[in-house]
């Protein structure tokens, strides 16, 4: 998708700090993070919402739910995460392209307002 600043991280044309990376998703260091670790696991294929996924899609996002725990040594999830996937104007999407924010490090209070 052009003009997706995720396509051109996937793509490597904007910089990133890679965590990990397979057929399915890009995992990264989100550049402004809102825990001690914060990163985003993006499915390689481009959509907005949950609403817009086609079935490929669906299998890509499963895939991405499987392997985060997978990856909890890597991660430092070890004493828990939170995963958090924005999805419209009221939750304060600003990237259009899906993802999941995988945040760790501390405690979390649990208060969205
Ligand atoms: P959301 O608001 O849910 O769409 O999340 C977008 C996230 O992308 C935010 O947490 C931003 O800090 C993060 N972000 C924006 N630009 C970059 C970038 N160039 N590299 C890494 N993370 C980014
Ligand atoms: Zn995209």
């Amino acid at each position: 998708m052009e003009n997706c600043l995720f396509c051109k991280i996937i793509k490597g044309e904007i910089p990133s700090t890679k965590m990990y990376e397979d057929e399915n998703m890009y995992i990264f260091k989100d550049i402004d993070p809102k825990a001690p670790k914060h990163y985003l696991c993006v499915p390689k294929s481009h959509f907005k919402l949950l609403s817009e996924m086609n079935d490929t899609q669906a299998e890509m996002l499963k895939a991405c739910f499987k392997k985060i725990p997978e990856l909890a040594s890597i991660l430092g999830l070890e004493n828990g995460y939170r995963l958090v996937i924005n999805q419209g104007d009221d939750a304060g999407q600003t990237v259009f392209h899906l993802h999941i924010h995988i945040l760790a490090g501390k405690k979390m209070d649990w208060n969205p307002a």
